[in-house]
């Protein structure tokens, strides 16, 4: 092998990972070598396994720490700076890393070592996070099948292939089956009152249908433009859901709502055997692993104890959100009578009627927030917020890091009072739609752990899709992004904030699924904040603040039809924990069945009898939300609880909201995954998590 080490900037295992060095064609070398050289290491542990921290976890972090610097880019690389090449390159190499991390993984020797430390007279003396780290480790091995023998172990291996072909099965259906519907609206006086987006959209779906062999529209038919047509909608969300709110013709929405709701229910692309038999092998892999039912297995590994205490969640938002259910429904009818539609109001009208109910409360748009919003105001803003909660200090540190583009700025973390460095961030804030993914997020960059007796401090990505600057214009920022910008800051400050120098547990990792969105949204809380929202705007022609209306009219468009979403969610939530626990698929009842008696405790709406709705929940039959549907209730209860610890002592008490934060950080930031989220969260709250504040903050209660 020659040593081209050197100059692989993927092969670096010290520092920032050199992103301005990296060039897909470098991806295959440094891989080949990092697999090889895992695969020795792996036999090495393997044979020289004792069951202590040093014989077993330290050797499996020492083996994962090559794979941060050289296969964690790539990934982050094809968010951020796609090409054919890289796609190519990740392409050749992804079958081989899954391979490799079953090994490590599914490895019985690992397993069968951890499980001796469990049993050592030792293991109380490790600390609670390294106990932690070997228990998650452990449970996910056991999940994989690792502990069972000879033909359960079989049928366990028949099982999970078995399910995940139904589950790729499944959400293929639900593609082809959106496919083959189309609707083609000619007449321009009917797409009267559509937004602007809706119309590009559907102009640009009809001018590619042309060419695809899915579509009625033929190949020399003449061009769409937005603004004349023809259009062309279906039931994927960006084209169906502003059709529904927008479009005045009752048929037609009638016609798409139909189509929607009974998506992937009969014909070639039909779902609903494949529901049946996914809840069957679910059932029986969960007896397989000794769990009584699926959402049982579900749960083993979430913030959640079992499913009482998801149903209890249930119950105490469900019973206060009705009523205001029952009269956002209510307003709805009254305005659709005033304004002359005389059937009573259906499914097709909800959509409808609620926008103009919207549009008639609160006049406002996000396009008129905008100037008040400057990218750089907006972060100062999220800065100051920061360091007064949490005693760090944020500084800019553009030049000292490396980038991919030379639009990415960089940031160091340090802790106030004793002014040592902490963390770094690197912000890449605005949309580059040839190379960057759609959407807004944070991923860890490198994690929080011991190398060669050093800790190495964590680093986070954050990447918006902002408007550039224009000339002198700076980037504006819609309201939803300043939203999804404290939202992504959220995760970040989890993983830089972390105090836990173990990678398996620090930062975000090893944190339960269903606790994963609190730090995140309890950042969010805080853009609803008026001085602190205040604060971080600017016109940028009058250097105004944000007017009083224009903040009232966000809070309170916020609860707006608050109850009638929270019970939509619900009744999602409820019907996957009913169907992977009591449900029997085995038994003469239908899974459609079970959505119907949820429904008609939970909506104010009863669905209509030919609703499949569960035939397109890809999220439950082909996504990893089965049995955890209710985790973006959960993590909501809990953020809009801890926040509530800061509405308790008064968000305008300096001293007592620093010193809470400062708590927030000690607790919930600091020990991340290092901790039971419970725990975590009643050393911050002095108790369990409570419905009450969710409610509250949402008008509900
Ligand atoms: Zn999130």
């Amino acid at each position: 092998m020659s040593d081209a080490s050197n100059d692989n900037p993927f092969l670096v295992t010290r520092g920032l990972p050199p992103y301005d060095k990296m060039e897909a064609s470098q991806v295959a070398e440094a891989m080949d070598r990092v697999i090889a050289m895992a695969e020795k290491k792996i036999d090495d542990i393997e044979q020289n396994l004792t069951p202590t921290w040093e014989g077993v976890m330290q050797p499996l972090e020492a083996l994962d720490l090559p794979f941060s610097y050289a296969w964690s880019p790539v990934g982050h690389l094809l968010g951020v700076k796609n090409s054919d090449d890289l796609r190519t390159a990740h392409e050749a190499i992804q079958p081989r890393m899954v391979e490799l991390s079953l090994r490590i993984n599914q490895s019985r020797p690992i397993y069968d070592c951890l499980k001796a430390m469990q049993a050592e007279p030792d293991w109380d003396r490790l600390d609670e996070a390294q106990r932690r780290a070997i228990e998650g480790k452990v449970l996910q091995a056991e999940h994989a099948g690792v502990g069972l023998e000879g033909e359960q172990k079989e049928r366990f291996l028949e099982i999970s292939r078995e399910l995940s072909r139904i589950s790729t099965k499944f959400s293929n259906n639900v593609l082809d089956a959106r496919k083959q519907f189309e609707l083609i609206i000619e007449d321009v006086g009917n797409a009267e009152g559509w937004p602007t987006t809706l119309k590009q959209v559907a102009a640009q779906s009809y001018n590619e249908a042309r060419t695809s062999d899915d579509s009625k529209v033929a190949e020399d038919a003449g061009e769409a433009s937005p603004d004349s047509g023809p259009w062309r909608i279906t039931l994927d969300y960006p084209s169906f859901i502003p059709f529904m709110q927008h479009h005045r013709v009752r048929a037609d929405r009638e016609l798409m709502y139909r189509a929607q709701m009974t998506l992937a229910s009969s014909g070639e692309f039909n779902n609903q055997e494949l529901i049946r038999e996914t809840l069957k092998l679910r059932k029986e892999k969960a007896g397989l692993l000794g769990y009584d039912s699926f959402a049982d297995l579900s749960l083993s590994s979430k913030m959640a104890s079992g499913v009482s205490a998801v149903s209890d969640m249930f119950d105490s938002l469900s019973a206060p959100s009705k009523p205001h259910a029952d009269s956002d429904l209510k307003a709805l009818a009254e305005l659709a009578s005033e304004s002359g539609q005389t059937e009573s109001l259906l499914h097709w009208d909800t959509g409808f009627w609620a926008e103009r109910l919207r549009e008639k409360l609160f006049d406002y748009t996000d396009e008129e927030l905008r100037p008040y919003f400057p990218l750089s105001r907006v972060l100062d803003g999220l800065f100051s917020l920061a360091e007064r909660l949490f005693d760090v200090k944020i500084t800019r540190a553009d030049g000292e890091a490396p980038v991919w583009h030379d639009e990415v700025q960089y940031f160091t973390v340090a802790d106030a009072s004793t002014d040592e460095q902490m963390a770094s961030f690197y912000l890449d804030p605005y949309s580059r739609p040839s190379e960057k993914r759609g959407g807004a997020w944070m991923a860890g960059c490198l994690d929080r752990r011991i190398v060669d007796g050093e800790v190495r401090l964590p680093v986070v990505h954050l990447i918006c899709n902002g408007t550039p600057p224009v000339g002198d214009t700076p980037s504006l920022m819609g309201f939803r992004e300043v939203e999804t910008l404290f939202h992504e800051f959220g995760h970040g400050l989890q993983g830089m904030l972390t105090a836990v120098d173990y990678a398996e547990v620090s930062g975000l990792g090893g944190v339960e699924w269903d606790a994963v969105e609190l730090a995140s949204q309890f950042m969010e809380n805080w853009c609803y904040h008026k001085e602190t929202l205040l604060g971080m705007t600017q016109h940028v022609e009058s250097g105004e603040p944000l007017p009083d209306d224009l903040y009232e009219k966000i809070v309170a468009s916020r609860n707006f039809r608050a109850g009638s979403l929270l019970l939509r969610q619900l009744e999602f939530g409820k019907t996957d924990m009913l169907l992977h626990s009591s449900f029997d698929p085995n038994g003469s009842e239908t899974v459609f069945d079970v959505h119907r008696q949820v429904s008609s405790e939970m909506s104010v709406l009863q669905p209509l009898e030919e609703d499949r709705f569960l035939c397109g929940f890809s999220h439950i039959f082909a996504g990893g939300y089965a049995a955890g549907y209710y985790s973006y209730k959960w993590s909501e209860v809990l953020s809009a609880d801890a926040f509530g610890a800061f509405e308790e002592v008064g968000l305008t008490d300096e001293a007592k909201v620093s010193a809470l934060g400062r708590k927030f950080r000690d607790t919930i930031l600091a020990l991340g995954g290092g901790r039971h989220p419970m725990e975590l969260f009643k050393d911050f709250r002095g108790r369990e998590p409570d419905t009450k504040a969710l409610l509250r903050q949402t008008g509900l209660g």
